[in-house]
This record gives C-alpha cells, structure tokens and sequence, in this order.
C-alpha cells in the first residue's frame, strides 16, 4: 500500500508526486496525463487548450519549471493586442490608447484621472472604481462579460488583485503615444520550442512515470480502519492518506457519506467551460501579434492566439494557425452547437474582421473542456468555506486549479503543490 494516493494526474498531480517522493501513486482518469495544460497536434499543427504561457512572479517556481524543461524552452517577447473598432491597440489596452480614436482617449484619460470611486460590492463595482468610466465602458466591461460569461455584478472581488493596477503616468504616457509596457512581469514570458505547453506537465510525468496509474477514473471513495479505498468501480486502491487533485465535483461525487450542506455548497460552485477552435491557414503569416483580445460582442471568441509566433515547430512550413477561445456552458446556445458549426462561426468571424480569407482555410480542429475557468460569484468564499472546513475534518488535502477552486495558472499550482506536500510529509 503506497501511502498517498494523488487524484488527478494534471500538473498538480505530478508535481505532488514529484515532491512527495516514491510513496506516492496518481490515479488519472484519462490515457495522457497533463489535464488543462495539454497540447494537441493535428496534421503538423500544435496548440494548447487556450492560450498558455510560462511566467511567474514567484521566482522559485518559475526556476523549477525552467530546470525541468532545461534546453525545450524557448524566450518570447509578448507582443498581444486588444482588436478594438477593427485596430490593433496594444495590451494592456491602458497602454495602448494613443491608437484610439481622439473622443475614446479623452473618455479615458478624463475619467481615469477624475474617477470618484463608489461603493465597491461586486466586480463591476471594482472595475469603474480602478478604471474609471472610459476604460470600463470601451474594453473592461465588455470583454470581462464575454470571457465571463456572467454579469461582472453577479461576480465577487476576492481575486481581483490578478489584475494590474496602471500607475497613472503609463495612462497619460499612453494617451500621448509615449511607449509604455504595462504588467511586466510577463512581458518576458517562456514557452516550449516545440511540443507546446504540455512539454511542463510532461517534464514532471517523466520524473514519476512508474508512480501512475492512467485509465483510473476515480467513482468511490470510501474510509477504511487504516486510511481510504479509492476505487473506480472495478479496481480498488488503499492509502493512508488522499489528496485531490481532481476538480472538487469529482470528489463530492465519489465520497462516500457527504453531508448535505458540503454537496450543497459543491452544487453552488459557478465555473465555466470552454471551446477552443484551431484553424490552420495556407498562409506564412496573418499578423505579427501572439495574442488578440477580442471584447466585440457579435464575434463567439474573446481570444486568438497565433501559434506561427513560435516558429515552424508549431506550424508546417508555409501556413499559419490561429486558436480561438470562446467560453460557453454545458446547455447553453454555444456549446449547443457541433463542433462544425462552431468551428464555421469562428471562421466566418476570422474573416469579416480582415484576419484571413476563406479560401485560406486548410483545416479546423475543436476542442471542448468541462472544467475551464473557476467563477468568484457572491457566494464563492461562503461555499468555499465550508468544502474546506468538511475536507479539513476528513484529511483530505486539496491541490489544484479545480480541487481547490482557484483561479491558478501553473506556477500557483505547482506552488500549492510543495505547500500541501511539505505538509503532508510533515517538513
Ligand atoms: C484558457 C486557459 C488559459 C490558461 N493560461 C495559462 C497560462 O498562460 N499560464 C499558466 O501557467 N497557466 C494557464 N492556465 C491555467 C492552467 O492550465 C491550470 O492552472 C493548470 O493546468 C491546472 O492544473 P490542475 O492539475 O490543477 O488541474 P487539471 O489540469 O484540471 O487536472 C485535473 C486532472 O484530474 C483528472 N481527473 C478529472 N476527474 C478525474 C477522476 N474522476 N478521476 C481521476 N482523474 C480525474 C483530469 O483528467 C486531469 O488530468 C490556463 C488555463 C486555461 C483554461
């Protein structure tokens, strides 16, 4: 009997195993390991699940993940835009505002500098008290409502400090059209040079390989006199101790004896799905940006990465690809439709803006993940709350973007992971 059992074997789940050392096991659902931060390879085209990139804030992480991929990664220059009244203006779109029309500079210079912040009871709230009216109204509010999916009045406040504040001298300096960054901490950012972002997870996968049980979707979980039997409905597995990995719903749908106030409150979790669409262009080139912020309400997508930015590794000599990201929910008009007619409202979009032309088109390739962006609605610290406080009485550790129910990129994932297994160990 191994003495932790890992659920879930996305990034998470490997590097909890590559912390804790041999006396641990993961038990993953699928065939490939890796979860959001796969990547998918058609016909000599690669791209991830949306797009990712490797920066940090937190330098220790950032070092591990660099000595993990060693000579596999790459360093890029952010070049991203805002696609706004059919121009590029640079992203952050506070530090591109010289390309705006005269009347949108002065909306949002004025009531930046002027702003009178209100009350602040909810995201919408928070954004014209940061921003002003101006910003919020041209970009902010749209664009957050789109990749949202969900009224920024409906949302809580309580992950806002992932967004950068601009100093006020980058918005002035922005709006006479003197060069200005914006968010630096990314400005350098990291990316395999070939193989796509799943090169992270994979660089961990190899370092646990013998510890993974693939194919293993977790349905059960139940205690024992000397721990916790985790089966899937035909195999069953002993540990002393579990910890998920594995988004929250997954557990409470496996946990044996769950009060009804805990599956009440995992019931109440706001999350969003998504679609990813790849389109594969006969073109060398179809802009010089990496990624493209699209608030416009009539286009599906709220974002387009260009993958032809990192070279012919991720397309075949001579094309080009773009990936579009569009948020939907299970049920929903947009996840509703096929993979076809959501790959053709991507393309027709694509073209009415300018980005490609039709004929171009030598493939598209659709991707649908479950569990995409976790929702800070009102409610989210009060439900929460009382997941943690029943999982805490229970032993079970959380870890992960989906376990945890925040909204991580990786290196707060593999951060959380030498937290809970420094923990676990008892270091
Ligand atoms: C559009 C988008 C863009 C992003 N951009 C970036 C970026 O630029 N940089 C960055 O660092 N991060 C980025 N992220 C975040 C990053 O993808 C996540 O933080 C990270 O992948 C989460 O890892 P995880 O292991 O916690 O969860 P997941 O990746 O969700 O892994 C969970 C694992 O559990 C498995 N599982 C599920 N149910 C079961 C079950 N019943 N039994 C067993 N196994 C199960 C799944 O198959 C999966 O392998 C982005 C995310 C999205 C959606």
């Amino acid at each position: 009997m191994k003495q932790v059992g890992i659920l879930g074997g996305g990034i998470a789940g490997l590097s909890l195993s590559y912390f804790l050392g041999a006396d641990s096991e993961i038990l993953e659902k699928d065939s490939t390991c890796g979860g959001l931060c796969r990547s998918y390879h058609k016909d000599g085209f690669t791209y991830d699940l949306g797009g990712h990139i490797m920066f940090s804030k937190d330098k220790e992480i950032l070092d591990l993940e660099l000595s993990m991929l060693g000579d596999k990664a790459g360093q890029f220059y952010r070049r991203n835009s805002v696609w706004f009244k059919r121009r590029f203006v640079k992203y952050p779109f506070e530090n591109g505002l010289n390309v705006l029309d005269k009347e949108d500079i002065f909306n949002c210079l004025y009531n930046f500098i002027e702003n009178e912040p209100g009350p602040q009871n909810n995201f919408r709230d928070w954004i014209y008290n940061t921003f002003g009216k101006g910003l919020a109204d041209l970009y902010l509010i749209p664009y957050n409502t789109k990749i949202w999916n969900t009224p920024p009045e409906t949302m809580g406040t309580a992950w806002v400090e992932r967004i950068p504040k601009p100093p006020v001298e980058d918005v002035i300096k922005s709006a006479l059209g003197i060069e200005t960054e914006g968010y630096t901490h990314q400005l350098h950012f990291y990316y395999p040079k070939s193989g796509g972002f799943e090169m992270l997870p994979r660089s961990f996968e190899e370092k646990v390989q013998d510890r993974i049980v693939r194919n293993f979707p977790v349905k059960t979980i139940r205690k024992s006199a000397k721990g916790w039997l985790v089966s899937n409905g035909e195999d069953e597995r002993a540990y002393e101790r579990i910890i998920c990995a594995m988004p929250i719903f997954d557990l409470a749908a496996a946990l044996e004896g769950l009060p009804t106030e805990v599956r009440g409150a995992v019931d109440s979790l706001k999350y969003n799905s998504l679609i990813v669409v790849m389109v594969g262009v006969a073109q060398p080139k179809l802009t010089e940006q990496f990624a493209v912020y699209v608030p416009q309400s009539d286009l599906l997508f709220h974002r387009l990465c260009f993958y032809g930015y990192f070279g012919n590794n991720y397309v075949p000599e001579g094309t080009s690809s773009v990936v579009a990201e569009i948020t939907a929910n299970e049920g929903d008009a947009v996840w509703s439709m096929t993979d076809e007619q959501v790959a053709g409202h991507v393309v027709d979009g694509l073209a009415r803006e300018g980005f490609l032309e039709k004929k171009d088109v030598i493939l598209t390739d659709v991707q649908r993940t479950k569990y995409a962006y976790v929702i800070y609605d009102i409610d989210y610290e009060k439900n929460l709350g009382i997941i943690y406080e029943y999982c805490k009485q229970q032993g079970i550790e959380l870890c992960g973007r989906f376990a945890e129910f925040v909204y991580y990129n990786s290196d707060g994932v593999i951060r959380s992971a030498k937290t809970v297994a420094a923990r676990v160990k008892g270091t």
